[in-house]
């Protein structure tokens, strides 16, 4: 058995008008990062059917496991807020504060941990249509057309 997905790396300016306002409302959420363990901070934004913009932060905590990943911060808001509009896509972007400082850096894609993939994997089930998912840097993005490419035999009870 194999499996396999197709993604598509380009440059960030290749992207979409709206998935390039979606990365730059992700790595502008990385302002509201609470990252004061990792230093790693992370914003993601979620694009809602009827064009508007959720987004979230990282917000860490002194008992680690009570942190929350941006992606599920934004997630969860987009889906308390708008329970019944569909989630086009979300965009992931991330900054630690050595790369904040030394703009020669590169910086690495900040792809979604396990917890946020199985989080985008349920919405995904949930209203029956895929989660684009656009993992992003300064200098490239990567495009995944379903969560679910991310997390291949998923959880499911
Ligand atoms: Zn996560």
């Amino acid at each position: 058995m194999t499996y396999s997905f197709t993604y598509t790396v380009m440059a960030p300016d290749q992207l979409s008008e709206v998935e390039q306002l979606l990365c730059r409302k992700a790595a502008e959420a990385t302002r509201g990062s609470y990252a004061p363990y990792s230093n790693y901070h992370v914003g993601a934004a979620v694009l809602l059917a009827d064009g508007s913009i959720v987004a979230g932060a990282n917000q860490e905590n002194a008992s680690y496991p009570c942190g929350t990943c941006a992606e599920r911060t934004a997630l969860h808001y987009a889906q308390s807020a708008h329970p019944t509009l569909t989630i086009e896509a979300i965009a992931i972007a991330a900054e630690t504060e050595a790369e904040a400082q030394a703009s020669d850096a590169a910086p690495a894609l900040p792809y979604p941990c396990g917890m946020c993939r199985q989080t985008l994997v349920e919405a995904e089930r949930h209203q029956g249509t895929p989660i684009k998912v656009i993992v992003t840097t300064q200098e490239q993005a990567h495009v995944f057309p379903s969560a679910s490419c991310l997390l291949p035999f998923a959880f499911d009870a």
